[in-house]
Formats: C-alpha cells, structure tokens, sequence
C-alpha cells in the first residue's frame, strides 16, 4: 500500500526536496500544501518530481480559517494520512515594524508557530487512522532554537520568557511571546522554539496512547533557501560561502530534504520525543544523532503552558 504524507511549505528549499525525496521512492503519495499553487506546480516540474505522485493543495498557515478548510481539503481526497511534515516558516530579519495575520498575531510566530500548531491538533485525528504500522509528525526546528550550540550563540537569542505577550492574548500592541519590543529575527527564534516544545508536548500527551510517533530535526545549515530571501542581498551572497568554507555547516537543499525524508520514514527514526541532528560541521556520510534541545525547549512546564494558551490563540480552547 502506498503512503500518504502531508508536508507544509513545498514551492521552495528543504520542503521541495524532501517532497522529491519521498516521491521518488515510490511508496509516498505526497501532499503537497502551500498557499502559492502555480509556483508549487513548476517548482515540483522543475525538481522532476513524478506526475502522479503528488497533489498541491492550498492552505496558507498565517490564516486559521486556510488551516481549517486545508484539513476540509485534505479530507475530501479520502487518502489516510500516515505522516505530517511541518516545515513551512518565514524569516524576516529586515522588518522594523511588524506585520500582521488575518487573525491579527504577528506574522512569523502566526506563520510558523500557530498556523502548524492547529494544523497538528486537526490532523492528530486523521494520523490516528492511519493503518501504518509507524505513523509520524515530524516539526523541523533549528540550532538558532538553542543558545547552548554554537550556531544558536549569535544574538539576539530566542526566550519565551513568562509567555506575557501569549497570555494577553497576543494582539496588538503585543508582537512578542514574551510580551517585550518587537525584534523579528527573535520573532523567528521563538517560532523555532514554539516548534520544538510543541513536538514535545505532543509527545507526552500523544505518543503512548495513539502509537505516532514525534519528532523534530535540525537538517543543517541549508544557506541557499528562499528563507533568506528578505536579508540583505550581500548577506545572501556570503552566507553560503561563509558556511561552506568557514564554520562547515553548509548542507545542500537535497542533502536537508533526504534527511527530512529519512525522519519521515526510515525505521531508524521511529523513536518518539526526539530532536535528530547531523552536526554542525558537516562530515561526509556524517551520521545523525539524537540530539539535546535548549534549556527552554525542554522545559516542560512552558510546554503544556504554551500548549493551553496556543490552543486558545487558535480557537481550540
Ligand atoms: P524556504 O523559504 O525555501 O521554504 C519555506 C516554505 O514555506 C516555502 O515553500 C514557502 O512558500 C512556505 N511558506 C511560507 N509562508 C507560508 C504560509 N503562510 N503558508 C504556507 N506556506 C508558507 O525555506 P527553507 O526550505 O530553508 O525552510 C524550511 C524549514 O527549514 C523551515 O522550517 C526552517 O525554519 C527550517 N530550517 C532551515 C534552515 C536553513 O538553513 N535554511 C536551517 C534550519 C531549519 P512560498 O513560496 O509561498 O513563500
């Protein structure tokens, strides 16, 4: 029987390649759900992903009514769903002001962190049907999540502090978890973050009872994706240069989607709660490894307490 995989964010970088990647092996339908279907469509011709192996869906994540009428969507194809991938983010390091989404939270934690937050509490439900003998939920994360590792070093650092800003109801004047000025490269660190208390929490309230397995990735320093697209063009020209030849992290967009794959389905993945890493300084045939998320991100209290607010933030509460 063949599978079926949802995967978040698939027009460009490492979510356009692990599409390929499970494609290709011929036991993955992929389902690809982006909120931009011409670009998606040429992106997955110009990548040579078999026609036939894939369906492109709209669902735009900063909107919560796109998340809802994605599962709406998805569900009316009448495929089972056997693995989820939340790997759709933006970054916007230049902004000064912030920008908003049509449910009026700001826009990177919106995009990043709610709209997948509700994408992952609908879905459970579809995931629990599975007839896979290892269904999974795979949310990438990042090493900028953790100031313990070097490449999370570089200020300013992500810290959802008391969670001021969620718990106001995240609405202006409020742009920030922690409830403090507004700095979008943070923004962007705390979404990451988000991300990897989410797959934790999903873990421990989740995990023993359905049998799906959690995880989340860090798939190296992918310095050529559309991610930095909004960074000085200067940037975008030295960045990969910098990581290739100076710090080693530098991985290819279809090296980043091969490990994404792998999390996806390789039985060597299957364990649950985990943060997989390849390092960052990049071996060739380096081998992944479990890997110690930040202090915050493994805080569990902040988990369940992110958990309630956000399922408030989204409606679900
Ligand atoms: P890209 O910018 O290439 O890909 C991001 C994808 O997300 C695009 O398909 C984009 O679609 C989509 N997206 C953005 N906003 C929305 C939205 N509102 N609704 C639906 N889709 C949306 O970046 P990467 O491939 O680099 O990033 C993928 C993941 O990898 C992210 O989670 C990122 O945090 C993570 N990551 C990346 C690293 C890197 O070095 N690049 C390092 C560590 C982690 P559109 O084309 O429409 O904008």
């Amino acid at each position: 029987r063949q599978s079926t995989v949802v995967i978040t964010g698939t027009s460009s970088g490492v979510g356009l390649q692990a599409a390929k990647a499970l494609a290709q092996t011929g036991q993955w339908h992929v389902v690809m759900a982006c909120r931009n279907l011409s670009k998606t469509e040429e992106a997955a011709q110009s990548v040579g992903i078999p026609k036939g192996s894939y369906t492109i869906i709209h669902l735009d994540l900063a909107s919560l009514d796109s998340v809802r009428q994605f599962v709406k969507d998805f569900r009316a194809t009448g495929r089972s769903l056997d693995a989820l991938v939340c790997n759709a983010a933006i970054y916007m390091p230049l902004i000064k002001e912030p920008l908003w989404s049509p449910d009026g939270y700001e826009l990177s934690v919106a995009t990043n962190h709610l709209g997948h937050f509700l994408l992952c509490n609908l879905m459970l439900e579809d995931l629990k049907k599975s007839s896979a003998s290892e269904p999974r939920l795979v949310i990438l994360g990042t090493v900028t999540h953790n100031p313990n590792e070097l490449g999370g070093k570089i200020p300013p650092r992500p810290d959802l502090g008391d969670l001021k800003g969620f718990e106001a109801g995240f609405k202006a004047p409020y742009t920030m978890i922690d409830g403090k000025k507004f700095e979008p490269v943070k923004a962007y660190k705390d979404s990451k973050v988000c991300n990897v208390l989410t797959m934790r929490e999903l873990h421990r309230r989740y995990h023993e009872s359905t049998g799906i397995t959690f995880s989340s990735l860090y798939p190296g320093c992918v310095a050529t994706t559309a991610l930095f697209r909004d960074h000085y063009p200067l940037f975008q020209k030295l960045f990969p240069i910098f990581q290739k030849y100076i710090t080693g992290g530098f991985v290819s967009e279809e090296e980043a989607g091969k490990r994404v794959a792998e999390v996806v389905a390789d039985p060597a993945y299957n364990q649950s709660g985990m943060y997989w890493s390849w390092g960052n300084r990049q071996k060739k045939n380096g081998k992944s490894f479990v890997q110690t998320v930040s202090n915050e991100a493994s805080d569990d209290d902040k988990a369940e307490r992110l958990w309630e607010l956000s399922a408030k933030l989204v409606g679900l509460a």
